[in-house]
């Protein structure tokens, strides 16, 4: 049977060379001449680029099923990294043509005759739009990091760009592609932008309104450790949210802006009435906003989104948590209570200081489960602490799983990791170089601008590589084909 993964790679990999595979069948069905084969490379690349910008929509559209089957990360990886393939292909799109090289007709006059671009002068501006539009959205998403745009009006600007390149490529598409001239390729054309657009639409429009009609109600706001937050939220009506363990939720508290909500592992167990609980770390406007709240504010949740599993298949969990990433861990744990989840359960769990570190026993009910470990680390200890001392790096996890609590497990073992990003760089690479494989290593990012340097990263980026090498091929086939 096909995994999830290798079935979804199939898939994108069809779906974006779809427009490309129906306009060759109509060009060959109706017999339209051939041209220079830099033009039908450039025709190739324009469609196979607009079609992964249009996919990307959907990838976003926060459809539970799709995130709960193959995880939210893989969906931000896919995302991400086909953006950067599909820039690469538009940018060389107008520039493979032969024809600016052919000089111009007799009665050329306008531009886009110059350069031969059907659809007429409107065509040339919106396809040069629309390319200007996706170099602007994709450029200020790689870069947000290092200016000091604020992620809510970064999200405004890129959602209304986004919007814009469909609306102009869709344009440009429509009136000056060859293929599109086709109403089969048109068809797909409007299939795939109306997709987006749903998407989109769904986001922002559909899900909201469902917000506001199944609002929460805050039962619990406090401090539980320095900079962190529980806060719990129960249903308003009747319904409340049906989630796994380990998954997450977009929070919105006290207001119904549809780009101002802000995603946070669930941290309770699913099946308590619908209550759902968090715990937040501050970090900037909304989370060190906390304390304006009060019991009794509303809050609305678009959830539950991702995948972050024990294992079913495990027989034994190595979970590794730096920081506030402890949080879908306590919702695995309080899980593995209610269900009495007999194999060896161990939580590595790391910070700065002693203080920060939220009681996970406490909070999940961890004693009551059968076999189960927790083994704090502090980088700054004091004189009275008896954990162990260190980073959660290379060497703070050699010392980690070298417990005789973890050493027997180690190596059988399914590794859950969760914590800032330069953590589980170096959590994820020391295990794989230990020889942990990697389907055996899971991981559930906090940041959605992650670039990865560990080995898992590099084998999502080789995989991307593969699907981008594959549609390239896709095209010299259809070229061959015809
Ligand atoms: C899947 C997931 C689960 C998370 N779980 C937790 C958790 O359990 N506890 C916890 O304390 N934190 C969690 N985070 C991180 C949390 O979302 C951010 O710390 C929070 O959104 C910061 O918001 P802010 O307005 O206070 O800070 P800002 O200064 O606005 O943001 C700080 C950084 O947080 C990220 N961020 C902010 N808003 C968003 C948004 N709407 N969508 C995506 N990223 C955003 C951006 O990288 C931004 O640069 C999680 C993040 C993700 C992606």
């Amino acid at each position: 049977m096909l995994r999830p993964k290798a079935f979804w790679a199939a898939l994108y990999l069809l779906l974006m060379l779809l427009p490309l595979l129906i306009g060759e069948w109509a060009a060959r069905t109706a017999g339209l001449e051939r041209r220079p084969w830099l033009d039908e490379w450039a025709s190739g690349l324009g469609m196979i680029g607009f079609a992964l910008v249009l996919l990307s929509f959907f990838l976003l559209g926060r459809f539970k099923p799709l995130s709960g089957w193959l995880g939210s990360d893989l969906l931000m990886q896919t995302h991400q990294l086909f953006a950067r393939t599909a820039v690469l292909m538009l940018l060389l799109h107008p520039f493979f043509y032969s024809l600016w090289r052919a000089p111009p007709g007799p009665t050329s006059t306008s531009a886009a005759e110059v350069l031969r671009i059907g659809g007429g002068s409107w065509g040339l501006v919106t396809g040069v739009l629309a390319l200007g539009c996706l170099l602007v959205l994709v450029a200020s998403a790689i870069w947000r990091q290092r200016s000091d745009t604020s992620y809510e009006r970064w999200r405004l600007m890129h959602s209304a760009l986004a919007l814009a390149v469909v609306g102009l490529g869709l344009h440009h598409t429509l009136v000056s592609g060859r293929f599109a001239q086709f109403g089969a390729v048109a068809s797909v054309w409007w299939a795939l932008a109306g997709l987006a657009l749903l998407s989109w639409l769904w986001v922002y429009g559909v899900r909201p309104l469902w917000q506001g009609a199944h609002p929460y109600r805050i039962e619990k706001l406090e401090r539980c450790a320095d900079r962190i937050w529980r806060l719990e939220i129960a249903p308003r009506s009747p319904k409340g949210a049906r989630f796994r363990a380990g998954q997450f939720a977009w929070l919105k508290l006290g207001h119904r802006w549809p780009h101002r909500d802000n995603p946070f592992s669930i941290s309770n167990a699913p099946g308590e009435g619908g209550r759902v609980q968090f715990l937040i770390k501050e970090a900037g406007d909304m989370t060190r906003g906390l304390a304006q709240h009060t019991v009794g504010d509303t809050a609305y949740l678009d959830g539950p989104h991702g995948r972050f599993d024990l294992p079913p298949e495990a027989t034994a969990v190595v979970m590794h948590a730096g920081g506030i990433g402890v949080a879908p861990f306590v919702s695995l744990l309080a899980d593995a209570v209610a269900r009495q989840d007999p194999r060896p359960l161990r939580l590595i769990y790391a910070d700065k200081l002693r203080d920060q570190m939220v009681d996970v026993v406490a909070l999940s009910g961890a004693d009551a489960l059968p076999d189960f470990q927790l083994l704090p680390m502090v980088e700054q200890p004091d004189a009275a602490w008896e954990g162990l001392a260190g980073r959660l790096d290379a060497i703070g996890l050699a010392k980690a799983l070298a417990h005789p609590a973890v050493a027997p497990l180690a190596n059988t073992a399914y590794h859950l990791v969760c914590g800032p990003e330069p953590m589980m760089d170096a959590v994820e690479t020391a295990l794989v170089t230990r020889g942990v494989p990697p389907e055996r290593v899971v991981s559930e990012h906090f940041k959605y601008d992650f670039s990865g340097l560990s080995p898992l990263a590099k084998r999502m980026r080789q995989t991307w590589w593969g699907l981008s090498a594959a549609s390239l091929l896709g095209l010299v086939l259809a070229l061959v084909w015809r």
